[in-house]
C-alpha cells in the first residue's frame, strides 16, 4: 500500500544557526493558520536545564542523566496559541534559552545520540497530539524527524549577512570587530552541527534549496506559502 504523503501535515525547514528559520516558519505557520514547533528550543532548554544542574562543563554530562533529568523536571514543548513553547518544570523559558551559556555548550549536548532520541520523540508526539498542520524548524526535521513531510525546505544565507541579523536581531552594535567574533561562533556551531555522526545537518535529497542572503523576511515566506499552496492543496 503505498502512503499518502499529504497526510502528514509538515513542513519541514532546516538549515545553519541564523539562517532565518525560526522566524522564517513562525511567520509562515501565522500565514498557513498552522502551528509553529521550533526544534532547537527543546535542544536549548534540555542544555539550559543541564546547566543549572550540573554547572558548565559538558564532557562530564552522562547521556542518561540528561534524559533522567529531561524527564524528572520535566522539558517539554507546551502549545500556546499557535507556537510551541520550551518549559523547564512548568517555567517557560522562551528568553532563557537564548543565553550565551546554553548557545556556547547546545552543540555538545545535541550531539548526543540519546538525547535527539529523547528530542525526535516528543517533536513527534507533539505533532500527532495536535492533529493540524505543523512548520518544525531545526537541522534534521527533512531527514531524520519527518521524513514524510510533503515540503521540506534547506535555508542557507551568507555567512556575514547571518552574523549581521544575529547581532541587529539582539540589538548590538553592527561593527567590524563583532561581525568578525560572531560570524566565527557560528561557522564553528555549524561545523559541529554538520560533523557530527548522529544526525548531521545537510539537506534532504527532496529539500527545496533557498538562499536568502538577499530576501526580505516577508520574501522568503512568500516564497515557501507559494510552494505551501501547490504541496496541501485545498
Ligand atoms: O536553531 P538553534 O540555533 O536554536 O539550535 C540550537 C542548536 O540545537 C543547534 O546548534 C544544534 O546543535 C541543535 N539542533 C539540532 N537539531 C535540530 C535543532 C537544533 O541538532 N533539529
Amino acid at each position: 500500500m503505498t502512503r499518502d504523503r499529504t497526510s502528514t501535515r509538515v513542513i519541514a525547514i532546516d538549515g545553519p544557526a541564523a539562517s532565518g528559520k525560526s522566524s522564517t516558519a513562525a511567520r509562515l505557520a501565522r500565514r498557513l493558520g498552522w502551528a509553529h514547533l521550533d526544534s532547537g528550543a527543546l535542544y536549548r532548554a534540555l542544555t539550559l536545564a543541564a546547566v543549572d544542574r550540573f554547572g558548565e562543563s559538558p564532557r562530564s554530562w552522562s547521556p542518561a542523566a540528561l534524559v533522567a533529568l529531561a524527564e524528572e523536571l520535566p522539558v517539554r514543548l507546551v502549545l500556546l496559541g499557535d507556537e510551541f513553547q520550551p518549559e523547564v518544570a512548568g517555567v517557560d523559558v522562551e528568553a532563557a534559552i537564548r543565553d550565551t551559556r546554553v548557545t556556547r555548550h547546545v552543540s555538545a549536548v545535541a550531539a548526543l545520540p540519546e538525547v535527539r532520541a529523547w528530542v525526535n520523540a516528543r517533536q513527534r508526539e507533539a505533532v500527532r497530539a495536535h492533529g493540524g498542520g505543523v512548520v518544525v524548524d531545526g537541522r534534521d526535521i527533512g531527514t531524520v524527524v519527518f521524513p514524510d513531510a510533503p515540503l521540506k525546505i534547506f535555508l542557507v544565507a551568507d555567512p556575514g549577512e547571518r552574523a549581521r541579523r544575529r547581532l541587529a536581531q539582539r540589538g548590538e552594535a553592527v561593527d567590524a570587530a563583532e561581525l568578525a567574533r560572531e560570524s566565527a561562533l557560528l561557522a564553528a556551531r555549524d561545523e559541529a552541527d554538520s560533523t557530527r555522526a548522529v544526525a548531521p545537518l545537510r539537506p534532504a535529497p527532496d529539500a527545496v534549496p533557498l538562499d536568502t542572503t538577499d530576501l526580505s523576511l516577508e520574501q522568503q515566506v512568500e516564497r515557501i506559502a507559494a510552494l505551501a499552496r501547490e504541496r496541501f492543496p485545498g
